[in-house]
């Protein structure tokens, strides 16, 4: 009977949070972290459900679909440790420079026949200074604009000049990845040969050319339910357009590869958690979902979802494209999306 009671408090408190940001008020820092800290099942469901009537509200039943290609992959400088294309890490990722307009040109295709909104052109390189390359992306970003097949954007590492973010933007780039990976606490734990803050500059020289901000991060690194707070509010802050939400893939020969994978629960209450401090936004899950979630994936929906990336990611397996425009289907949800009609609310790759 007590125990009842209690329920009964934790539900009503749930339920007082979600109308407060359906009413456009907002969850306190502390507020949220006692939402991560949910355990119970039933807790959780309710707090989903929540997050379901905020993604219909802000969001209506529009479910954006994001594919990337790699246009340069493997032997990065960097040492991010979740990633198998890193130099100091020992994988069996592929590598190769900078691609071709064909390939690129093929993705935007197969893009456009399954109703993508944005092909991101990923690059796994530390990041972009002006010179040749930069001319040779920005030829690349400009090809995919005038095919028309899909919106082209990018996600090609820190940027260190305006100048680089303004040619990106005169190319054609609508949006860019740059995740902020989790915490300001944690990120020394996933990389340490670029800072948190050169990941800020780079976003801020984005903005200031008027490109919209894919940002989210990876959960399952390690990191505590505090570091993914702390990463929802921060990526309130610099006011990202789009949230990945990637889990992570423990891949062999790199340093999280013994990590051990989130319960399926934890991932979807993160996700609901996130639709309450950023109600509207596109969170969009990506890396991961199909390992990590499996017969659940169809939840990240009505735990507040709003965007779906599709197709295969960097160095990993996604499942079929069909099968997600499936699942969206049965769900009733629709993943058409006019992708020139950009909104506040864009798409985006990301890396
Ligand atoms: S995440 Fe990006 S910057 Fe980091 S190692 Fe991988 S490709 Fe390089």
């Amino acid at each position: 009977m007590i125990e009842d009671l209690v329920d009964a408090s934790i539900h009503s408190k749930i339920d007082d949070l979600t109308r407060r940001v359906l009413d456009g008020g907002e969850v306190t820092r502390e507020e949220a972290l006692w939402l991560f800290d949910l355990e119970s099942t039933a807790d959780i469901f309710d707090l989903m459900a929540g997050a379901n009537r905020l993604r219909e509200h802000f969001k209506g039943n529009k479910i954006h679909l994001c594919s990337i290609v790699n246009a340069k992959a493997g032997a990065c400088s960097e040492n991010c440790s979740f990633c198998a294309q890193s130099a100091f890490h020992q994988t069996s990722s592929p590598q190769y420079g900078f691609i071709d307009p064909e390939p690129v040109g093929e993705a935007a295709e197969e893009a456009n026949r399954n109703g993508v909104t944005a092909l991101g052109v990923v690059a796994a390189w530390r990041g972009l200074n002006e010179g040749p390359m930069l001319d040779e992306v920005c030829e690349r970003i400009r090809e995919l604009a005038q095919g028309g097949k899909t919106r082209p954007d990018a996600s090609l590492g820190i940027i260190k000049s305006q100048r680089v973010a303004d040619r990106l933007k005169e190319a054609g780039v609508e949006c860019y990845g740059h995740n902020l990976e989790s915490s300001k606490r944690f990120f020394p734990k996933v990389c340490t040969t670029h800072s948190y803050e050169e990941r800020l500059k780079t976003i801020s020289h984005l903005k200031n050319a008027g490109i919209k901000i894919c940002s989210g991060g990876i959960i399952g690194m390690g990191e505590t339910r505090e570091d993914r707070r702390d990463l929802a509010f921060a990526l309130k802050e610099i006011g990202a357009n789009v949230v990945p939400i990637n889990i992570l893939n423990p891949i062999k020969g790199t340093p999280f590869e013994n990590n051990p994978s989130l319960p399926p629960l934890e991932i979807l209450k993160t996700i609901a958690c996130f639709r309450h401090i950023l109600p509207r936004q596109e969170i969009m899950v990506a890396g991961g979902r199909t390992l990590n979630l499996r017969d659940m994936q169809c939840m990240v929906f009505t735990a507040g979802a709003s965007a779906l990336m599709v197709g295969n990611y960097l160095t990993t397996l996604n499942q079929p494209v069909e099968k997600d425009l499936q699942m969206l289907k049965d769900l009733g949800l629709d993943p058409n999306w006019d992708h020139h009609g950009f909104t506040d609310q864009s798409p985006s790759c990301g890396a």
